[in-house]
């Protein structure tokens, strides 16, 4: 687990400034949730807190140490996307070890951290399946089992479940919240949906044009809305 403090921090793409000043402190264990409309930056932060994307201005720590500063092999933070993303000449506990090969981890400790990943996400009947032969929701969770391998400090996920159908969002949702709990990592989510918003934050974080809206437990958002903005997002009707 880590805290994440970001402060200050601004994302300009040419001269358009994207993120105008970002300040959000994120406790150990947290689970964030980041709404807001599409184009207003939420991968693009996601992307510069896993130290992928440069900040243009401010700075982001992860555990007290600045993200930019460490290598990337040392960053201890997972991504899960929407597009899985998985090696399709790899079967699943291919897919699951490679990351801990090319950290030169001991053989036997691979062998572990795969077997303990594929128990928690019931994808031990599966190991030497290769992704084409994997429904939607099993595939994101050997993006989520590669994920969970390395024990990452924390997790980022980009609209995890955007490509799967309701019902199985809905699973996977459950899955999720208990999988952010038995890694005790601290997690941050950027979704679309309401629900998932509303169920799986500690603390949701609404952002729009460039600025954090407001930051608040979602019934806090969901009774006081802070403007017409998050209202419009996650507030009661009226
Ligand atoms: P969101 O995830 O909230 O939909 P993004 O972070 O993907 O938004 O993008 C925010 C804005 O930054 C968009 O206007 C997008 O076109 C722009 N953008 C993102 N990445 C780049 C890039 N590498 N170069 C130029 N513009 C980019
Ligand atoms: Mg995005």
């Amino acid at each position: 687990m880590a805290s994440i403090d970001i402060q200050a921090v601004r994302k300009n793409f040419g001269n358009f400034p994207v993120l105008r000043g970002i300040d959000l402190t994120i406790q150990d264990g947290e689970f964030i949730v980041l709404v807001g409309p599409s184009g207003c930056g939420k991968s693009t932060l996601l992307r510069m807190i896993a130290g992928l994307e440069e900040v243009s201005d401010g700075e982001i720590r992860i555990a007290g140490k600045r993200v930019n500063s460490l290598a990337p092999k040392d960053r201890d933070i997972a991504m899960v996307f929407q597009s899985y993303a998985l090696y399709p000449h790899m079967n699943v506990a291919g897919n699951m070890s490679y990351s801990l090969k090319l950290r030169k981890t001991p053989k036997e400790k691979i062998a572990s951290a795969v077997r303990d990943a594929a128990a928690k996400l019931g994808l031990d009947p599966f190991l030497e399946r290769r992704p084409k032969a994997l429904s939607g929701g099993q595939r994101q969770r050997v993006a989520m089992g590669r994920a969970i391998v390395r024990q990452p400090k924390a997790f980022l996920f980009d609209e995890p479940l955007s490509n799967l159908d309701a019902r199985l969002r809905e699973q996977m949702r459950a899955e999720i919240k208990q999988l952010h709990r038995s890694v005790s990592a601290t997690s941050i989510y950027v979704t679309h949906d309401q629900i998932e918003a509303m169920t799986l934050a500690d603390r949701i974080v609404a952002m729009h044009g460039g600025v954090v809206q407001q930051v608040g437990a979602p019934l806090e958002l969901y009774d006081r809305p802070a403007n017409l903005f998050v209202a419009g997002f996650i507030g009661s009707p009226g």
